[in-house]
């Protein structure tokens, strides 16, 4: 593959919007203008409670969603230099089939279990997809499949098993292997640590990294010392089925990671910048070192996340989230917030990489931030339904 324009984004995202027809003519307003851009060798996490339409968005870059979704907005993915820009947005089934989806963008998945087909093997599973995606015949065929097991740390004595034999870890790695066939410069995980404990999600997040930082070309893998539960076992997280050695990668190409999240502590690990979304409104997007570090969020909300940590101050953040169906005109955190004033009943634009009234430039932050208002807040939002979960 010819790599990106390194100083072009390989994802462009501007004004992207997707809401929702429902019965009754209401609409849920799951994504709200956000704009980002992302480069060849960096990572953006995309991160924000259950619900606050991050998945969603996912699902319009990759062209999956519902057929009752409206979206406003353009998604730019660039070339390679042999190949063509492409609008995601208004890219047609066929195009997005085809040329997009596993060539140019490649999908880590959140259940990776699900993802693989039950009943092929990983090595059936790897063969069939580098066969279509990279065009490789026999007899070269097995050699290219071990080739792309390999590239994730995919141990090659397990090629043989079925899904429903491979421990959480390696299922994680099967499915990147499968996302990393395509050579594709921009990939998206969707929650991709989701039911793994720490030190797998320390791993998975180790292994992302190495795919999108340019590294020396270096050999072959050391013996691995994973142990797949027994074939009867469902897959499930275990630090002893990991492998525990480095991967034996035989090339790095720098890409382009989007990664979507509600698990701070792996973004904090392997993010270069993050993005906050909340009730689908980006309102902050920051340096990765400055927002976990020093200075921390701008915020409120981002502010809130982290402190909702264990390893913080471990506050719940009070309330909940609106629903996506019955926004308020204004900022949606205002019920939330413990800094909001009358100002917050206008809906607050991203500026500065912040989306918030009060939030003070950059430069002066966190200095700056004004006293604790004592303008009451408006009255808390009722709880989600089951609906708005849809995002
Ligand atoms: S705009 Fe107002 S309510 Fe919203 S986060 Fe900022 S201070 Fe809080």
């Amino acid at each position: 593959m010819t790599g990106p324009d390194r100083s072009t984004p390989v994802l462009a995202v501007d004004g992207l919007s997707v809401r929702f027809r429902m019965r009754g003519g209401r609409h849920i307003a799951a994504v709200s203008d956000a704009t980002f851009a992302l480069r060849s060798g960096e990572c953006l996490a995309l991160v924000g409670e259950s619900g606050c339409g991050k998945s969603v968005l996912a699902s319009a870059l990759l062209g999956l969603l519902p057929g009752n979704a409206e979206t406003a907005g353009t998604a730019h993915l660039a070339g390679p230099a042999d190949a063509a820009p492409v609008e995601l947005l208004t890219a047609d089934e066929r195009v997005l089939s085809r040329a997009i989806r596993g060539r140019r963008v490649g999908l880590v998945p959140q259940t990776p279990s699900a993802h693989l087909t039950p009943v092929r093997t990983v090595r059936a599973q790897l063969e069939e997809t580098v066969r279509e995606l990279a065009g490789v015949r026999r007899p070269e065929l097995r050699r290219a499949a071990r080739e792309a097991a390999d590239r994730a740390a995919f141990p090659a004595d397990h090629l043989d098993r079925y899904p429903h034999q491979l421990s959480g870890g390696l299922a994680q790695r099967a499915a990147t292997a499968l996302a990393l066939v395509g050579d594709a410069a921009l990939l998206l995980a969707d929650e991709p640590t989701t039911g793994l404990d720490r030190d797998l999600v320390d791993r998975t997040v180790d292994a992302l990294r190495r795919h999108i930082s340019p590294a020396p070309v270096h050999q072959a893998t050391p013996p691995h010392q994973d142990q797949a539960p027994a074939a009867t076992s469902p897959a499930a997280p275990s630090p002893a089925a990991t492998p525990a050695t480095e991967p034996a990668d035989t090339e790095h190409r720098a890409r382009a990671l989007l990664m979507i999240t509600h698990d701070l502590v792996a973004a904090e690990c392997i993010a270069d910048r993050v993005a906050v979304m909340y009730a689908g409104h980006i309102v902050e997007i920051a340096d990765a070192r400055d927002f976990f570090g020093d200075p921390g969020p701008r915020h409120p909300y981002a502010r809130r996340l982290l402190d909702a940590l264990p390893e913080r101050s471990f506050t719940p953040i009070p309330g909940m989230p609106p629903e996506l169906g019955d926004l308020p005109a204004g900022c949606a955190f205002a019920p939330r917030c413990d800094q909001a004033t009358e100002r917050c009943a206008a809906l607050p634009a991203l500026l500065d990489d912040v989306a918030c009234h009060p939030a003070p430039p950059r430069a002066q932050h966190p200095a700056a931030w004004p006293q604790r208002p004592t303008a009451a807040a408006p009255r808390a939002a009722e709880p989600r339904t089951d609906e708005a979960h849809h995002a």
